[in-house]
């Protein structure tokens, strides 16, 4: 199918793409990875007048640890991300997600910074960025700051994004030692939308017991889900079978499913509780590595 007409717009730089965005209005959209918003134009879900191609500008495309934080480019791809040497050896939560995503040809193309400025809830990446407790920058015509992941998603197809800003950054906080995290994702098929997912992040104090806990939920509500009674319960315990069983139940109740052809909600609530138990039980893991 083949879009509706629309002006193409090539800023070099970021405050070009930030002038363009505010001499365009609702009317503009940016165009990063094209692989949420060229399929929802092809099916007239978004009619966006002007389509302002932020592919050219350089220098948002990166990762690397820098101060306390892993920061990620915008425009950085799902494939870099997934073959980052850094990535691989010390961040497994993002590396569990970004292989999940869709295929390899989707990936190649693909942002993170698009993955999180569309707020789909049934994206992977927001899940887990709640699960590590990102941060994310936004640049628009007043400057640069800084959103806290928790309070990015605001509805469905919703962030916190003004309609001038630019997702530039995510910052990802270096985990300290004994820190270990998963992503635990069930689809109908490969390369599908999770029917639903689960993101844990910890880090375990000097005797073992969880000293920091994220617990993010893909696809079972308007937005990303922060399971806040899951990881209010997990603080300062030691994880064993009965409390990650606890947790997991939690972490159910945290959800909002709805019945949808990926299944009724309670079984997606069902499998929230299966799939906590597995990301906690992998990442203690890890931690413990
Ligand atoms: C076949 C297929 C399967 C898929 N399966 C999955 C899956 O399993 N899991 C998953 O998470 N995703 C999946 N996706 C969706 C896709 O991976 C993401 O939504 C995609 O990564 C979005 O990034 P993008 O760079 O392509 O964004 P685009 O499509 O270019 O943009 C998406 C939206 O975000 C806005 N935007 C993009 N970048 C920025 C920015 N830097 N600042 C401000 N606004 C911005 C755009 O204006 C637009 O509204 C799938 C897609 C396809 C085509």
């Amino acid at each position: 199918m083949i879009p509706p007409a629309f002006e193409y717009l090539r800023p070099k730089t970021v405050p070009e793409a930030i002038a363009l965005l505010k001499q365009h209005g609702d009317e503009a959209k940016i165009l990063s990875g094209g692989q949420s918003l060229i399929p929802m134009m092809k099916l007239r879900l978004a009619r966006p007048g002007y389509l302002i191609d932020i592919n050219r500008i350089a220098g948002l495309s990166y990762i690397k640890e820098d101060g306390e934080y892993l920061k990620i480019g915008g425009l950085t791809r799902e494939a870099e991300l997934e073959a980052s040497p850094l990535v691989r050896l010390k961040y497994p939560l993002l590396l569990d997600t970004t292989s999940v995503i869709a295929d390899p040809q989707v990936r190649n193309l693909a942002t993170v910074g698009g993955n999180l400025a569309h707020g789909d809830p049934a994206n992977d990446h927001p899940a887990t960025m709640i699960a590590l407790g990102a941060q994310v920058v936004a640049t628009g015509s007043k400057g640069e700051r800084v959103i806290p992941i928790e309070s990015f998603f605001v509805s469905l197809f919703a962030t916190a994004l003004n309609p001038d800003e630019i997702l530039t950054e995510i910052r990802v906080p270096i985990p300290p030692a004994r820190s270990g995290g998963a992503y635990f994702k069930l689809e109908r098929k490969v390369g599908d939308f999770a029917t639903a997912a689960v993101a844990v992040q910890l880090t375990l104090d000097d005797k073992g017991a969880v000293q920091k806990v994220g617990v993010g939920l893909t696809n079972v509500g308007a937005t990303p889900i922060k399971a806040r009674s899951a990881e209010d319960f997990l603080r300062g315990k030691k994880l064993d079978d009965k409390s990650m069983a606890q947790a997991a139940q939690l972490a159910a109740q945290d959800a909002q499913p709805s019945s949808d052809l990926r299944g009724p909600a309670e079984y997606k609530r069902g499998l929230i509780q299966e799939l906590t138990k597995r990301a906690l039980s992998r990442a203690l893991e890890r931690a413990s590595r």
